[in-house]
């Protein structure tokens, strides 16, 4: 009889309340997720859809004074019960971090080599010799050229790609089980991000790396997610297998993220459909569903009842009409 194996992560009606002028602010509403070993799972939305905060904030990584409830697991343990020093166990060893930017995330006034040789002797992988060692290793594995010189290096010597690597070297150097990467091609351009991505694919692949993808762009998510999951104002709006909810968005919301990617196939004389207004500011959302005075598809219920998380056949939607299957 074959077993379900437990997820590598598990956020419960998660909340995150984030501190603010006028008093404190909801930046992410009651997100329920599971992360399997060796699956991706892509988070899309547009910026401050609580995407971030949702995975950061349990590893208290997201903005200072953070106030987080619920339930957050990482590999059967409670995440949310964990002073820092136990934390610290876990960043860095069992679950790493890619970030958009590497220029924010890596030392500048020291090598890249050192400094993921310091990750390994930090979490006890290796010392002296052996560390460095693993760490030239390490940038050998993220196909850096030239990895003793790269070792070498300081990050602004580096390309934005290069520097991603190093930081992929970082986030991967004590062999986790899951990696959280946000946004981490957005600085890049197209080529490099194809390489990026092409590279987590490949340590997911051969390491069973549980990945979360955070981004706005699907066209980032859909290249390597397993299951995507999408959020606005702070909420899941709709889950299902990637390749389903990019063929066939079922909440409107979706759709209308997925109608402002342009395709090769489109006319230049057709323009792009960008989603009209802005989404709502933490702490000010419309009545009844968020998303209803940017919606297409809004009916007079939508302005008065906001919508519940619930199955819908193979998906998960909060929306009173979904668009057909
Ligand atoms: S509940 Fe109504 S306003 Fe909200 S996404 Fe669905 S159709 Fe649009």
């Amino acid at each position: 009889m074959s077993s379900i194996p437990a997820p590598i992560l598990e956020l419960h009606d998660l909340t995150v309340r984030l501190a603010a002028r006028s008093g404190p602010v909801t930046a992410v509403a009651g997100v329920t997720l599971a992360v399997q070993p060796g699956e991706c799972v892509g988070l899309v939305g547009e910026s401050g859809a609580g995407k971030s905060q949702a995975l950061l904030a349990p590893f208290q990584l997201g903005a200072a004074a953070a106030q987080v409830g619920g339930g957050a697991r990482f590999e059967g343990g409670d995440l949310l019960a964990l002073d820092g020093a136990a934390l610290d166990r876990i960043r860095g060893r069992r679950a790493g971090f890619v970030f958009q930017d590497p220029m924010a995330s890596l030392t500048p006034h020291r090598t890249v080599g050192e400094q993921i040789a310091e990750v390994i002797e930090h979490h006890g992988a290796g010392r002296g010799a052996a560390a460095r060692d693993r760490a030239c290793a390490l940038l050998e594995r993220v196909h850096m050229d030239v990895p003793e010189r790269r070792f070498h290096q300081y990050p602004h010597e580096l390309s934005g790609g290069q520097r991603q690597r190093a930081s992929i070297a970082i986030a991967i150097a004590c062999d986790p089980a899951l990696l959280i990467a946000d946004e981490p091609t957005t600085a890049l351009d197209v080529t490099v991000q194809a390489e990026v991505l092409a590279l987590l694919a490949a340590l997911k692949a051969e390491r069973r790396l549980s990945i979360v993808l955070v981004s706005h762009d699907f066209g980032v998510v859909g290249r390597l997610a397993d299951r995507i999951l999408v959020m606005y104002a702070g909420r899941l709006v709709e889950e299902g297998r990637a390749l389903d909810v990019m063929t066939a968005p079922r909440h409107p919301y979706t759709a209308a993220l997925l109608a402002c990617i342009p395709r090769m196939e489109d006319r230049p004389e057709e323009p792009l459909m960008p989603i009209p207004g802005q989404p709502p500011q933490p702490g000010a959302l419309p009545a009844g569903c968020a998303f209803h005075p940017r919606c297409a598809h809004a009916q007079a219920r939508c302005r008065v009842e906001a919508p519940v998380l619930a199955p819908v056949g193979a998906r998960t939607l909060a929306c009173h009409f979904p668009l057909p299957a």
